[in-house]
């Protein structure tokens, strides 16, 4: 059984392993120079750069499944969030996941006590109940799920807005209440951390996995037509190779051109400034990420190398300031911006030292996930023929959503070829 898989991001990865583990021959074809696709890392002047602030929750099960994550190094973010605004500073954390950060949380004075009562009821329900039936339940949007929760208005605008904002790219909170509460739960039931040598270390381990099961991994060749003829023909930048399946594991625009199976098309954009400052300059929030609670530029900073010592050299800090969708503003505009709000959330510090090292604007980071948008994703075997679809956008777009699908993809190929 020999199978082609089209793309090396984290779904194409998983399921080139699971492949190659029940005992097909499989080669996978990514177009870019390496693996990992939206997850990837490089390092500028010493400091380790992720494209785009991402990181990774430990309670996706399907990280537990796929990842080694002892291997890995996994350096821990503070939970809960520092809530700042000009002249003002505030932490909201998780009082029975960080009893350390109790004291602070229950005397926050910008969220209500119902709504810290609010929260810790929510978090024992979403316990009780599975993580695989929390996507498909009754689904709203994440501003009504909050308001028909009870919570005030200060905590959707000062707390919900920027924290789920953040993980939705979207801060008007219209994204399914199912992706909150399952990203609700992965928050308390687990940690959210990088690797210490930087996100993309995930796909070289996923790489490295696929590899020592069998699996050949080819990169710089793009594949160009995928024809079911009975088999499959693959065609690509290097030549025509036939298979008995193949998984097309791309982005999913590419993935409707090669099958013409219709898969989302909205994207949500992000641009991250990622920014060192000297590493005395103490911004006082530890390593939980900051929240901007007065307006969206930028909508969160994340002290990277508070939470991964590693990702920069001795004597520097890294931040990394994220504004949610395309900007118009250059790099230098972006990195005063960043200036400005930091000065005005710490007017006590001076920020005359704060050095802009990259700015990534990516275009496409998620697909847009409105209310009820799991009823129009795409099965893994949609397309004609013995050719499946693996990526994100058949689950739901996040890491979780990508190697769940990749191995589901796997299944099904392998289920046929059998
Ligand atoms: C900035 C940013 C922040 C994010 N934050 C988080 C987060 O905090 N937590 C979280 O869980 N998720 C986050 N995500 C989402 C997560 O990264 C994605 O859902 C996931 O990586 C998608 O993986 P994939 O394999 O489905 O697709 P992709 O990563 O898009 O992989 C597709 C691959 O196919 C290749 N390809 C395309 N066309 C061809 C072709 N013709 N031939 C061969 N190869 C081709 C591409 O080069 C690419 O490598 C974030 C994403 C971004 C970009």
């Amino acid at each position: 059984m020999h199978v082609v898989v089209a793309g090396g991001g984290l779904a194409g990865l998983v399921a080139a392993r699971h492949l190659a583990a029940a005992g097909a021959e499989v080669e996978l074809f990514e177009a870019d120079e390496r693996v990992g696709g939206r997850v990837r890392s490089r390092v500028v002047d010493g400091f380790t750069l992720d494209r785009g602030f991402q990181v990774l929750f430990t309670g996706y099960p399907a990280a537990r499944r796929e990842l080694d994550m002892e291997a890995l190094s996994l350096r821990r973010f503070a939970p809960g969030a520092t809530i700042a605004a000009p002249n003002r500073r505030s932490t909201l954390s998780d009082p029975l996941g960080d009893p350390g950060a109790a004291v602070p949380t229950l005397l926050n004075r910008e969220v209500t006590l119902g709504d810290k009562l609010r929260l810790l009821r929510l978090q024992v329900e979403l316990r009780r109940r599975d993580a695989d039936d929390i996507l498909d339940g009754t689904d709203t949007s994440v501003r009504a799920y909050l308001r028909d929760r009870g919570f005030s208005e200060a905590f959707v605008e000062r707390f919900a807005e920027p924290f789920y904002g953040g993980i939705t790219l979207e801060r008007s909170l219209s994204t399914s209440s199912g992706v909150f509460e399952y990203t609700f739960k992965m928050l308390s039931e687990g940690d959210t951390v990088v690797p210490a040598a930087g996100m993309g270390a995930i796909p070289a381990q996923l790489r490295r996995r696929a590899e020592t099961a069998g699996a050949t991994v080819e990169t710089g060749r793009e594949v160009t037509d995928v024809v079911a003829d009975g088999n499959v023909t693959v065609e690509t930048d290097a030549g025509t190779v036939a298979a008995d399946a193949a998984v097309v594991a791309t982005d999913p625009k590419t993935a409707a051109e090669l099958t013409g199976v219709e898969t989302p098309t909205d994207a949500k954009a992000c641009v991250t400034v990622h920014c060192s400052l000297p590493a005395h300059q103490s911004l006082d929030t530890g390593s939980r990420i900051l929240l901007n609670a007065a307006d969206a530029r930028p909508n969160t900073v994340a002290p990277m190398s508070a939470a991964a010592p590693e990702y920069a050299p001795d004597g520097r800090q890294l931040l990394a300031a994220t504004f949610l969708g395309e900007q118009d503003d250059d790099d230098a505009a972006l990195g005063e911006t960043v200036r400005e709000a930091l000065s005005s959330w710490y007017p006590e510090n001076h920020f005359g030292d704060l050095e802009v090292l990259a700015v990534d604007r990516v275009g496409f980071a998620q697909f847009a996930q409105p209310p009820g948008f799991r009823a129009e994703l795409p099965a893994v075997d949609a397309p004609e023929g013995p050719v499946y679809l693996a990526g994100d956008y058949t689950e739901w777009s996040a890491i979780q959503g990508a190697m769940e699908s990749g191995r589901r993809a796997a299944e099904a190929a392998r289920t046929r070829l059998q």
